[in-house]
């Protein structure tokens, strides 16, 4: 079982629990084996964090005193405020379930409507002053599906989103982008970080660029010894530092600007990317009209500039 099914499955049994508010035996039993398994993968999150399993969940700036912690009447701002044009799409931190989709999800202080979803690990994440919902209460979501679209409702001076990060319960709030920092997320909408070790649909779009860059890759999705070996030579060749980490000196070397026409594996990686991101493609490594509108859309819902090739700026969205 892959880390991130574990986590999901832990999502789900915390959930459980958290609704057998009638504290039987049997579930004071279970709620201890889950603690016990939340520590452990904890601990294994902790140890390859930077792994692809966390995504933007939105593009924009940050507005001025919209950082965590700001001072908001009597108490302090328990996100960190992303602001962008309403309907602008939000999109799934993590894979988790929908555990809340209400005004304020239900959370004291907050208002406008919300979404909240468990990752597991009692990992949450909160998303906030939605103009719409994409996803129904306890569906199940992938990292970088749409889930949202952003907006103005409850007690706001514009539209933006109202993004939380909380860990060991939720309300428990940390500050969200020294959280998605540590698991190679930038919040400001730079260059992910993706370490040895990680795995999943980023690592398949870094083997096939790497295939197209000539270090042919097998794409299974696992940043092993042989991909992590194949990165740091092409490291090399560029002149960068030789770490294996494929983050914001690496990413701008590894892509390539494509536009309806293009084929190959570095299709097939913007494919993947887009899929992550809810596009529903087939990977075939051909760029054409399907694909074209699909970078088109990606580029409309987050505001950037719609022209329907996938240079820099967009890569950079799509892999962040
Ligand atoms: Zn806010």
């Amino acid at each position: 079982m892959s880390r991130r099914a574990l986590l999901a499955g832990l999502g789900l049994g915390a959930l459980a629990v958290n609704l057998s508010t009638g504290a039987s035996t049997a579930v004071a039993a279970e709620a201890e084996a889950e603690a016990a398994a939340s520590a452990a993968a904890e601990a294994a999150a902790a140890a390859a964090a930077k792994n692809g399993a966390w995504a933007n969940p939105a593009l924009g700036r940050f507005p001025a005193g919209g950082h965590y912690g700001a001072p908001r009447g009597g108490a302090s701002h328990a996100g960190q405020d992303v602001s962008n044009s309403t309907g602008t799409a939000v999109h799934a931190a993590a894979a988790g379930t929908v555990v809340r989709r209400s005004w304020g999800g239900g959370l004291p202080g907050r208002t406008g409507n919300a979404l909240v979803i468990a990752h597991g690990g009692n990992q949450y994440t909160y998303y906030g002053h939605l103009s719409a919902y994409r996803v129904a209460l306890n569906a199940t979501v992938t990292a970088g599906q749409r889930i949202a679209d952003m907006g103005a409702t409850g007690n706001v001076t514009g539209p933006h989103l109202h993004f939380e990060t909380h860990t060991g319960s939720l309300g428990s709030t940390v500050n969200p982008v020294g959280f998605l920092a540590a698991r190679g997320v930038d919040l400001s909408g730079g260059w992910s970080r993706i370490d040895p070790g990680a795995s999943g649909a980023t690592v398949v779009v870094i083997q096939r660029l790497m295939t197209r860059r000539g270090h042919t890759l097998v794409a299974d999705g696992q940043y092993g010894s042989v991909s992590v070996a194949a990165v740091k030579r092409f490291q090399s060749s560029k002149g960068l530092v030789a770490d294996g980490q494929v983050g914001p000196a690496t990413w701008p070397a590894l892509v390539y600007t494509l536009r309806q026409g293009s084929s190959g594996a570095h299709v097939r990686a913007l494919q993947t990317a887009l899929n992550k991101r809810s596009a529903r493609l087939a990977v075939d490594g051909g760029f054409g009209s399907v694909t074209t509108s699909a970078v088109r859309a990606y580029q409309s819902a987050n505001r950037l500039v719609a022209d329907g090739e996938a240079g820099p700026v967009t890569w950079r969205a799509l892999t962040g």
